[in-house]
């Protein structure tokens, strides 16, 4: 379940100058406090999504809403409320999602970078990961290198979902008998039709 919705924090108050009462119309001693209300995704701000006023009287402590005030008060507190600035942490949601979506293709070409390493230079033990011809995933364990080919053990068992790999990647799947040789056009094949997925050392 996703808990999201609005949560108001108190931002500033101040006392409204030359601003009459609208129930005891005492001067200068009307007070508004500004709340701001931001969008939450589980209680991290997200982003702020406007400024309310509450008002209060000093003499006789009656709350108002703005829409009761006069055109003083109104005015008084439309330049108040300008001076009231958005604190940076109800941003932080926003912020949070721009940092994971930036580590996120760093992440990218760092493994891709990665594969390409290790696809120039292939060493023993190895494990390349690949989409098979029925759409599962598998590997094959790198044996032997040679100059222009790979002898590699296949994987006897195939997931259906990427993440199943590590649940298969075990020493028992992998036959100590039987092995293929792969030459590097097989692998330049295999990564030019994208199926090779990963290679893991
Ligand atoms: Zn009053």
């Amino acid at each position: 379940m996703i808990v999201y919705g609005y949560r108001s924090t108190h931002l500033k108050s101040a006392n409204l100058p030359n601003v009459k009462c609208p129930n005891c119309e005492t001067q200068n001693q009307m007070t508004t406090s500004v709340y701001g209300r931001h969008v939450h995704i589980f209680w991290i701000p997200l982003f702020p999504a406007g400024n309310t006023g509450i008002f209060e009287c000093r003499n006789c402590h009656k709350g108002f809403k703005k829409n009761e005030l006069n055109e003083d008060g109104k005015l008084a507190y439309k330049n108040f409320k300008s001076q009231v600035k958005t604190p940076i942490w109800k941003y932080s949601g926003l912020g949070l999602i721009a940092v994971l979506i930036a580590f996120g293709f760093y992440a990218k070409k760092q493994g891709d970078a990665e594969v390409a390493e290790y696809l120039e230079n292939p060493a023993m033990y190895d494990v390349y990961t690949f989409r098979t011809e029925g759409n599962y995933y598998s590997t094959f364990k790198v044996l032997q290198v040679f100059k222009d080919s790979l002898y590699v053990s296949y994987n006897g068992m195939e997931t259906n979902k990427r993440s199943g790999i590590k649940d298969i990647d075990k020493p028992a799947n992998y036959s100590d008998s039987l092995y293929y040789v792969l030459t590097t056009k097989n692998i330049e094949s295999l990564k030019e039709s994208g199926d090779l997925v990963d290679i893991e050392r």
